[in-house]
């Protein structure tokens, strides 16, 4: 089974992903992890790359393209992949439906995870570290003791750059005008399916269970 996902940053692709890598024993090609590798070993696409991720905007196709092309053509994908943080735009969507056909292969679902506007900003600026031991926390979901301040030691909790109100809604809105435009993309090639993501993580899994169920 060939699945992609699709879904704002912080719809929970990468929980969902791990989730149905497991279920249904295929790996999971996240490229947020590749990118990031490749920014921690200063490669010279992780040098490009970084500075795309910083200001928040998307990193160029021809910097992920060749990465996950290769990827997809190794051997553990012979039964399967589930494809996270990619495609991106519908550029990229055509070239991995040309990728995939040379090998004879294409997108059995695009599973899409719905999650509103409001939730997702909630989720995504709601994170705090801390600056001592880096223990993470989120004001809404897994807050501190007291406010501001780390349980484990006691230092103060700071929001990162990518956390700011300012910096999510840059990020969303990328998204509505790059990346939501798959939706009707692969609604349009009979292959979407759509989850509603405000559920509990137990939940979404039930749904996303079902509605693979009659998928080869
Ligand atoms: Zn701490």
């Amino acid at each position: 089974m060939n699945l992609i996902l699709l879904g704002a940053p912080g719809a929970g692709k990468g929980t969902q992903a791990k989730f149905i890598a497991e279920k249904y024993d295929i790996p999971h090609i996240s490229t947020g992890d590749m990118l990031r590798s490749a920014v921690i070993n200063e490669t010279e696409l992780g040098i490009k790359a970084k500075e795309y991720m910083d200001g928040g905007e998307l990193v160029p196709d021809e910097v992920v393209v060749g990465i996950v092309k290769e990827r997809l053509l190794e051997k553990d994908c012979e039964k399967g992949f589930i494809l996270d943080g990619f495609p991106r735009t519908v550029v990229q969507a055509n070239v991995l439906k040309e990728a995939l056909a040379q090998a004879e292969k294409r997108v059995d679902v695009a599973l899409n995870i719905e999650v509103s506007e409001e939730e997702l900003v909630k989720r995504l600026t709601g994170r705090r570290s801390c600056k001592n031991c880096g223990k993470i926390y989120h004001v809404f979901f897994t807050p501190p003791k007291s406010k501001g301040l780390c349980d484990v030691c006691g230092k103060e909790l700071y929001q990162r750059d990518d956390d700011t109100v300012e910096t999510v809604k840059n990020r969303l809105k990328v998204y509505r005008d790059q990346t939501a435009p798959l939706i009707g993309y692969y609604r349009n090639k009979g292959t979407l399916k759509t989850v509603d993501g405000k559920k509990s993580v137990a939940d979404v899994e039930r749904s996303v269970i079902l509605l693979l169920k009659d998928v080869e």
